[in-house]
């Protein structure tokens, strides 16, 4: 079974051709980094200017290097949300425009579903599960009992872990956005600062990172106004340290108390290397007969072939979305 996805929930447009929810066939993707850079941070407006200009050539190139035609695909799938509203608009019109005109089925998927299955290219999704979702705009640990449930363990009370790195990252004057920089940054620095790790003895599986955020934030500042040498790089290994100490500690803790034998990591932020490190260690050490699964890098950040996965599994169940299909920007997993 082939599915057509799209997806353009932020400032990625992609389109991807998947077999069977487990095949890459094609997965362009392309980034509108450059145009939002200037800004520091994605503007809707642009973004969804971009979106409209580009769909159409990505959605024909993910067909082509795929060789297959819209008569081959048996479903269109799309993110429906969650993400901004003209963005998602984008990607929602033109695969309902491809559903109506070439007479297949829509499948309207969650953008954060899609993080968690990338992990199915890497090997089949086994239940019960727990994936720590780590992203741009969310941070929260997932727990599936089966295909296609989802219930929230845990979630971010404020901002969201990447959020966090792109805004020290601006305050720092690195380019947006500021989590890869900051990551490899962190690596040439030490854990100096030993800023707080927030909610870390907490009895729940929330986290909170804008108390962090402000931390560092001032710490540069009054670093700044008193003239004092600061090092960047030891200011990047010091949050990096406290962000992954906390995302490490709630995710091991959640996975035994769940008892799940798979764990997987989702989201943008899955690229960090201090994160993925950390977290093997922390695993191999702690719950040594659980499998935990992290994406490679190309499947971190948003992308289509995540949507194909996921969309199979409401294919499988014929889970359609009617034409009058509309963007939720608020779309919530549950
Ligand atoms: P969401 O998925 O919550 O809707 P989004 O789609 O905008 O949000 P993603 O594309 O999944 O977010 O992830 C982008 C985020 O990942 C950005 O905040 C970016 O800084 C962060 N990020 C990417 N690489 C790294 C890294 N190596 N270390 C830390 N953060 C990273
Ligand atoms: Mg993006
Ligand atoms: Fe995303």
């Amino acid at each position: 079974r082939l599915i057509l996805a799209i997806e353009s929930s932020c400032d990625e447009t992609s389109a991807a051709v998947i077999k069977n929810g487990t095949e890459i066939l094609s997965n362009i993707v392309a980034s509108q980094i450059k145009s939002h850079m200037r800004f520091g941070g994605v503007v809707p407006e642009v973004a969804s200017r971009h979106h409209v200009e580009q769909i159409t050539q990505i959605i024909e190139l993910s067909l082509e290097e795929a060789a297959v035609t819209m008569a081959d695909v048996d479903a269109v799938a799309v993110t429906e949300g969650p993400g901004l509203v003209g963005s998602l608009l984008i990607g929602v019109s033109a695969a309902k425009a491809l559903a109506f005109a070439h007479q297949k089925p829509l499948i309207a998927t969650n953008h954060i579903a899609g993080h968690i299955y990338a992990n199915q290219f890497i090997e089949p999704l086994v239940f019960p599960l727990l994936a720590l979702v780590v992203s741009g705009g969310h941070t929260e640990l997932i727990y599936m009992p089966e295909d296609g449930v989802f219930e929230v363990v845990g979630e971010t009370r404020d901002d969201a872990a990447g959020e966090a790195y792109d805004k020290i990252g601006r305050v720092l004057g690195l380019p947006y956005p500021g989590g890869k920089v900051m990551d490899e940054m962190a690596h040439q620095g030490q854990d100096c600062y030993h800023f707080p790790r927030a909610m870390i003895k907490e009895d729940n599986y929330d986290f909170s990172f804008s108390g962090l955020k402000s931390s560092v934030i001032n710490t540069i500042h009054n670093a700044r106004q008193k003239n004092e040498e600061l090092d960047p790089y030891n200011v990047a290994a010091s949050f990096q340290a406290a962000v992954v100490d906390v995302l490490v500690d709630k995710t091991i803790r959640a996975a035994k108390e769940k008892n799940v034998k798979k764990l997987l990591l989702a989201g943008g932020v899955a690229a960090n290397k201090g994160l993925r490190t950390a977290l093997t260690t922390a695993v191999e050490r702690e719950l040594p007969e659980v499998s935990l699964v992290i994406p490679p890098l190309s499947l971190c950040g948003d992308n289509a072939a995540m949507i194909g996965a996921a969309a199979f599994y409401q294919y499988k169940k014929q889970d359609f979305a009617s034409l009058d299909l509309n963007a939720r920007p608020g779309l919530g997993l549950e």
